[in-house]
């Protein structure tokens, strides 16, 4: 009686650990994630119009690594047409 006592612990304590293992590797891969997400930085406006974004917004463009909005399809056009004109209303976090 007092070994399966014994047993059952010891069981206890494999499950415990092995929960313990599992919650350590994914805290690793979270900060794995961190260092390896690529460099893209949201402007936060649009830089024709200089409107502030909005979570309706659907047109943009990946412009010098930065994603770029749109308020609408007109403001889209106008950057692709023109970037260095309207690259300067552009919010980086590079070289200011
Ligand atoms: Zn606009």
């Amino acid at each position: 009686m007092k070994h399966i006592m014994e047993m059952k612990k010891y069981l206890l304590i494999t499950i415990m650990t092995t929960g313990l293992m599992a919650c350590h590797s994914a805290e690793k891969k979270v900060v794995l994630q961190t260092v390896t997400s690529p460099k893209i930085t949201t402007t936060e406006i649009d830089p024709v119009c200089e409107m502030a974004k909005e979570n309706t917004w659907t047109d943009y463009t990946i412009y010098e690594n930065d994603s770029v909005w749109f308020c609408s399809e007109n403001c889209k056009k106008g950057f692709m047409a023109r970037p260095a004109k309207y690259k300067k209303n552009l919010k980086t976090n590079s070289k200011s």
